[in-house]
C-alpha cells in the first residue's frame, strides 16, 4: 500500500508508515516552493498575531451598541441597549455598565479571552465635549477614568467619528489605502483623517472637525458658534431646510429623523423637489470635499452617515461636483467612496483602538 496525498511535514511521513503504509509519496512539499513559503507564512501569521477580541461599545443619542470584535473585525453577538439618555449622566452610565456586563458574560460563556474595552463617543482624548442635547450632564465627565474603576479590563475611548475611520481602514471600504479621509454625516458631520497608515488624532483630539470648516463666510450660525461651517448646511437639519423651502405647502410628521426619512423616499420615488433638496446638499458638500482634496490630496474620501444611505445618485452628483471645482480636476479626478463598514462600525473601530494600542494586533 503505498501512501500519496497530504504528506506535508516528516512526522506526518513516519506516521503513515507507521500505521501500515509500504512507502510515503510526497509531493507539492517538496516540489512547489509557492506552497512551502505559504506554509511559513501562515506560521509567522499566527505567531505575530495572536487571536485576539474587544469589547467594543459606542454610545450614541439613542442606543448603545456592543459587540465582541475579533481582530479581524467580526462583530459577535451584538447588542443594542436604550442609551435612556433623557435620565442623565448616572442613567447614562449605567445603561453602558449594563451593556459591557452583558458582553462579558457572553464573552465568558464561549471562552473568549479579552484584550480590552474600547468606546466609541462624542469625545476628545477619553473626555466628552459634547454639550448637545443628545448626552445631557456628559460635558467633561471622564469617561476613561470612569470605565477603568468599573472593569478589570484595559480601556481605551475614542472620538466616534475616528472610530469610524479606523473601522474603515481595517474592515471597510479603506482596506489598502493609506491617505483618506472619512466623513460621517448626519446630524452633523464627524471626520476622521489617516495619514501615511495612522489615525491623526492632533493635540487635543480634535483633528479631522471638517464640519467646522467654513465654506460660507457670515453664512448660517453653526452650533459652535461660528457662521457659514459645512454642517450647518449638509446635516439631518439642512435637508430638511432645503425641502421646506421648496415645498412650503409638504405637511412632515414626526421627529427631524422622521421627516428625513420621509424626504428620502419622495426623492428615491422621483419627487423632483426632494430630489433638488439632494441635490442641494450634495453640491454644498463638494465644496468642502474639493478644499478637503486640495489640501491634503488624500486617495479617496469616504462617506458614511444615515442621510446619503439609499440615494443611488447622490454620490456620483457628489463626485462630479468636487471634481468641477477641484484644481486640475480633469488630471486628477477625486475618489469618493461609500463607507462599507455597516451599522457596527463604530463597534468595530472603538476595538480597532484597543488592538492598536497592543503590538502585533493589527499591522
Ligand atoms: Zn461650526
Amino acid at each position: 500500500m503505498v501512501a500519496e496525498g497530504h504528506i506535508g511535514t516528516p512526522d506526518e511521513a513516519r506516521r503513515a508508515l507507521n500505521t501500515g503504509a509500504w512507502c510515503v509519496v510526497v509531493g507539492s512539499a517538496i516540489t512547489r516552493p509557492g506552497t512551502i513559503t505559504a506554509s511559513f507564512i501562515r506560521a509567522i501569521e499566527t505567531a505575530a498575531s495572536p487571536e485576539a477580541n474587544a469589547i467594543g461599545l459606542d454610545i450614541g443619542g439613542t442606543s448603545i451598541k456592543a459587540a465582541i470584535v475579533t481582530r479581524r473585525g467580526e462583530v459577535l453577538a451584538p447588542i443594542t441597549v436604550p442609551t435612556q439618555a433623557s435620565g442623565g449622566r448616572d442613567v447614562i452610565a449605567r445603561s453602558l455598565l449594563e451593556a459591557t456586563r452583558q458582553t462579558l458574560a457572553t464573552a465568558n460563556a464561549r471562552g473568549l479571552s479579552l484584550t480590552g474595552i474600547g468606546i466609541a463617543i462624542d469625545a476628545a482624548n477619553g473626555t466628552v465635549f459634547a454639550a448637545t442635547e443628545n448626552l445631557p450632564g456628559w460635558a467633561g465627565f471622564d469617561l476613561r477614568a470612569f470605565m477603568a474603576r468599573e472593569t478589570p479590563l484595559p480601556v481605551s475611548v475614542e472620538n466616534d467619528a475616528h472610530a469610524a475611520a479606523l473601522s474603515e481602514l481595517y474592515y471597510g471600504a479603506a482596506r489598502g489605502l493609506t491617505n483618506f479621509v472619512a466623513l460621517t454625516i448626519g446630524t452633523g458631520i464627524g471626520g476622521g483623517l489617516i495619514l501615511n497608515g495612522r489615525l491623526q488624532r492632533g493635540r487635543h483630539g480634535f483633528a479631522g472637525t471638517i464640519g467646522h470648516h467654513v465654506i460660507r463666510m457670515h453664512g448660517r450660525p453653526c452650533n459652535c458658534g461660528r457662521r457659514g461651517c459645512l454642517e450647518a448646511y449638509v446635516s439631518t437639519a439642512a435637508l430638511l431646510h432645503e425641502y421646506r423651502t421648496r415645498a412650503p405647502e409638504a405637511a412632515l410628521e414626526g421627529d427631524a429623523p422622521a421627516q428625513a426619512r420621509h424626504i428620502a423616499t419622495l426623492s428615491l420615488a422621483g419627487d423632483p423637489k426632494a430630489r433638488a433638496a439632494y441635490t442641494t446638499l450634495a453640491h454644498t458638500l463638494a465644496e468642502g470635499l474639493a478644499n478637503v482634496f486640495n489640501i491634503l490630496d488624500p486617495e479617496a474620501i469616504i462617506v458614511s452617515g444615515g442621510l446619503i444611505e439609499g440615494q443611488p445618485t447622490f454620490l456620483d452628483e457628489l463626485q462630479s461636483k468636487t471634481q468641477s471645482l477641484l484644481h486640475f480636476g480633469r488630471k486628477r479626478p477625486p475618489v469618493i467612496l461609500r463607507a462599507a463598514a455597516g451599522h457596527f462600525a463604530g463597534v468595530q473601530g472603538a476595538a480597532a483602538s484597543v488592538f492598536l494600542s497592543c503590538r502585533g494586533i493589527l499591522p
